[in-house]
């Protein structure tokens, strides 16, 4: 579904090597679970997977489409502009801090980008929010603004808002890691739903227990780098290279 081919991202003219030459295929139903220290860049090879981060070098193929190139030649040989926004929609993220608009309600929040980026009329716009609210048990919440959520609500909104377009895939940046802990099981408990129903996820997080038992395949990365790619129970029981080893024994 996604094919990253030597995905490299430099800053400050390559003195800062954020990604560098990571190459990893991302298929339907996969749930990838993203693992590193601090600065490994975990987050940017998120933010470069929908192109919130331009690639200095390499390739993401989506569904069989470069998305870094901005034009590609067609079926019929022709040359078109790649549409990002269209691959972009079909990418949802959720980040570390919600992103709601606080100055909208929870159901304008979900359904401003149905309405003005997919033209949904409105009332099936609000019926589809009101259905994704009450799988993750806000229905009543519709009316309130942002300020009024607890913080495992604002994510769990986040999550939902982002299934409002549909995506194939969903982007997760640490979901949880600004939560108050007893906030994080019910947030934990709405991807793991997602996970279930097949689909396509790439999580960045530090919840090594959602990666054991959630995960379908664990990355590790470290200084830009993809070191190790494996199931959770060779990533976790029988971890190879010596600085994923040194990671486990600092975050297990
Ligand atoms: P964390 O676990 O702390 O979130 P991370 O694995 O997500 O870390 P990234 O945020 O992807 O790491 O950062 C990777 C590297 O790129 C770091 O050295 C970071 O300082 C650097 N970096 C990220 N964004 C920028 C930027 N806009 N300008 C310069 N350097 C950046
Ligand atoms: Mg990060």
């Amino acid at each position: 579904m996604i094919q990253v081919k030597d995905l490299k991202k430099y800053y400050n003219r390559g003195a800062i090597k954020a990604l560098d030459g990571v190459t990893v295929d991302i298929d339907r139903g996969d749930v990838m679970v993203v693992i590193g220290p601090s600065g490994s860049g975990k987050s940017t090879f998120l933010r470069s997977l929908n192109l919130l981060e331009e690639p200095t070098g390499g390739s993401i193929i989506f569904n069989g489409v470069d998305i870094t190139k901005k034009k590609i030649k067609n079926a019929e040989g022709k040359t078109v502009k790649v549409d990002i926004d269209q691959h972009r929609q079909k990418m949802g993220m959720v980040f570390q801090h919600f992103n709601l608009f606080p100055h909208m309600t929870i159901m304008d929040n979900m359904t401003l980008a149905p309405i003005q980026v997919k033209h949904m009329d409105r009332g099936e716009a609000e019926k589809k929010a009101l259905a994704l609210l009450d799988r993750v048990g806000l229905q009543d919440r519709a009316r309130a603004y942002p300020i009024q959520l607890s913080g495992g609500q604002k994510q769990r909104i986040a999550i939902v808002r982002a299934l409002m377009m549909e995506p194939e895939v969903m982007l997760f940046d640490e979901p949880t890691s600004a939560l108050d802990p007893e906030m994080v099981g019910e947030v934990l408990e709405v991807m793991k739903e997602l996970a279930q129903e097949g689909m396509t996820m790439v999580v960045v997080t530090h919840e090594m227990g959602f990666a054991r038992e959630v995960g379908s395949r664990v990355l590790f990365m470290a200084d830009g780098k993809l070191l190790e790619e494996g199931s959770p129970a060779d990533i976790f029981g029988n971890p190879q290279h010596p600085r994923l080893q040194d990671f486990l024994s600092k975050v297990l």
